[in-house]
């Protein structure tokens, strides 16, 4: 019996490994549903590969060039602002690969939690935004959330067979990115080109942007908060330059499990589609020898704001996280258009998380209108 998975952002950095993984197994995994924002000419490629029943592109003015791009090739192609939701909710597949980048991915996710389906997470953001209902509708609907992100990957298998109630704390390793032991003087200056060069991993722009200014562990640190149901005194954050030790579960007999490989996004995207079977492969090893020396330390939150600001936002909790992502979207986006500077990413998102109202028990609603209106207020913040 094949798995029918549908794959929600196939042309992104996790949405092509997971293609990649998918290959490798044909007869375990068929593809169900594929969507895309950008990049016609490989989501055609794609198409014209895995054979997929529906695929979405919300832009209209894209679905009719793709359409003429496929020819004859039978596949029926989905736009529209409702269409990721519709497929969510209607599609016939067994797992949801969330792949799709930022506030985006939530309303599609939110759809496969409502109908008690397996979710293989790599759309951190829909546990930053929203956890809390989430995570409620997750126990209701009986839907199973199985991350893909490499930290959250490693602290569920470090979970396995373990009774929660006995876990004391967790620790998310950092590599610390670009700019690991660099000061204010220095990062006042740099541009997206030198942000963009992570020393360990490849990904899309937006998430290696959120590693450099050290944001991505804060949103993870959110993000384990509504996976594992830990208190926010339970998780803290290591940095750790080698990427290799994908982190930590202490556990209240003074244990620790911590879960190692190669930084390699293709283990955690093909665990998660495994699970709960251990899948074999031919990638590249973990060879201890190779690293004789694992180094840690403690994360510099005082030059790397985002990381305080995001622990903040978690402790005040209600659409503080929200606003935080909100804001920390528009910023990125603005470096990334070199409109702003690396420092003033965190102005911005101290700002609106200052100036926005607070909700303690936001509705999916409130947060979708949290969302809209950090991005007005984050806007107006810079020239
Ligand atoms: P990416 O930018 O490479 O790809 C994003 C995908 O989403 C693309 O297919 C794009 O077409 C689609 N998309 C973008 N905007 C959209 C919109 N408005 N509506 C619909 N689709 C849209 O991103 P990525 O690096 O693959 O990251 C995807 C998610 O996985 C992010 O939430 C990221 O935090 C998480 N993640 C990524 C990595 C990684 O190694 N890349 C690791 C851990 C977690
Ligand atoms: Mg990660």
């Amino acid at each position: 019996m094949h798995k029918k998975i549908a794959l929600f952002g196939s042309t992104g950095s996790i949405g092509v490994q997971s293609l990649e993984v998918i290959r490798q197994f044909p007869e375990l995994f068929q593809v169900e549903v594929l969507t895309a924002f950008s990049n016609l000419e490989l989501f055609r490629n794609q198409i014209l590969e895995f054979n997929p029943t529906h695929v979405v592109i919300p832009d209209e003015n894209k679905a009719g060039t793709l359409r003429t791009m496929l020819g004859d090739h039978p596949v029926q192609i989905h736009f529209g602002q409702d269409a990721l939701k519709d497929q969510a909710a209607q599609a016939n597949y067994d797992i949801l690969i969330a792949a799709i980048v930022g506030f985006a991915g939530l309303a599609s996710t939110w759809e496969a939690v409502q109908r008690g389906k397996i979710i293989a997470l790599a759309n951190k953001e829909t546990l930053v935004v929203a956890g809390d209902l989430v995570r409620t509708k997750v126990l209701e609907s009986g839907a199973r959330l199985i991350p893909v992100d490499s930290e959250h990957s490693a602290l569920f298998q470090c979970l396995i067979g373990e009774d929660p109630s006995r876990v004391e704390k967790i620790t998310l390793t950092a590599s610390g990115g670009p700019f690991l032991g660099k000061k204010p003087n220095f990062l006042i200056n740099v541009k997206k080109d030198h942000a963009l060069q992570h020393p360990n991993w490849t990904m899309g722009a937006k998430i290696t942007i959120d590693s450099a200014s050290l944001m991505n562990k804060g949103l993870e640190m959110i993000e384990a908060k509504w996976l594992f149901g830990m208190s926010n005194e339970q998780i803290e954050v290591i940095i750790h330059p080698q990427s290799i030790v994908h982190s930590f579960v202490h556990f209240t007999d003074g244990s620790v499990k911590a879960q190692l490989g190669l930084p390699d996004m293709k283990l955690p995207i093909q665990y998660a589609l495994g699970y709960p079977e251990r899948l074999s492969n031919n990638h590249k090893r973990y060879e201890i020898k190779n690293y004789p020396s694992l180094t840690f330390e403690v994360a510099d939150t005082k030059t790397f704001r985002n990381l305080a600001l995001a622990k903040e936002a978690m402790y005040r909790g209600g659409n503080s996280p929200c606003v935080l992502n909100a804001a920390n979207e528009v910023v990125v986006e603005a470096f990334l258009k070199n409109r702003i500077g690396f420092l003033e990413m965190s102005d911005i998102i101290e700002q609106c998380l200052e100036r926005m109202t607070f909700i303690e028990h936001p509705t999916m609603d409130d947060y979708i209108h949290t969302d809209l209106e950090t991005r007005k207020l984050a806007s107006t913040l810079y020239k």
